[in-house]
């Protein structure tokens, strides 16, 4: 899921954009500054959940009476990849939408279908629970994604993905689509 700023900053920073809120952490307790005056200490006003994790607040300053809102959520670990080379990387989300939007092109795709597959891969990393995995999962899991996206886009994918450099491996491929 990726962030609005009004979900990042609350509503005050989408009509001051220059004065961004400012997570300040003091022992255990979460404060937001002010995004108006700066002040670090403000009254919630209501708490609500979202179905993605997230709480939402309603708060007022304590010093200019000011009310914006603020918006947490939880950030799950991607595990580290480790490539056939025994190097490590960071998961790369950029890399992965690329990879698959390059595949989509100008298919009867939609911009919110690439976005959700590209949102389960992540997830589904972060549902491994392991520090580190094989690099290969990410393009597994992307050609399962695209498989059930739109079958011509998995082709282009698994031609790059799986290296495939002649037209017999390619035949298999789609075959082994064509009788699945
Ligand atoms: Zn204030």
């Amino acid at each position: 899921m990726r962030l609005t700023n009004s979900q990042m900053y609350g509503d005050a920073a989408l009509k001051r954009p220059q004065m961004a809120a400012t997570n300040v952490l003091i022992g255990a307790t979460l404060f937001m500054r002010c995004p108006y005056c700066q002040h670090n200490d403000s009254k919630v006003l209501d708490t609500s959940h979202d179905n993605h994790g997230g709480i939402r607040r309603r708060r007022e300053c304590f010093k200019c009476g000011q009310r914006f809102s603020t918006y947490e959520r939880p950030i799950l670990a991607t595990p580290l990849l480790v490539k056939q080379d025994g190097s490590r990387e960071e998961f790369d989300r950029e890399k992965l939408a690329r990879g698959i939007r390059i595949s989509c092109a100008k298919r009867p795709v939609s911009a919110a279908d690439i976005e959700r597959t590209i949102g389960q891969v992540e997830a589904q990393l972060q549902k491994l629970s392991k520090s580190e995995v094989s690099s290969r999962i990410v393009g597994d899991l992307a050609m399962k994604g695209l498989k059930e996206l739109d079958q011509i886009a998995y082709v282009r994918y698994a031609i790059v993905y799986l290296g495939l450099d002649d037209l017999q491996s390619i035949r298999n491929e789609i075959n082994q689509l064509l009788e699945g």
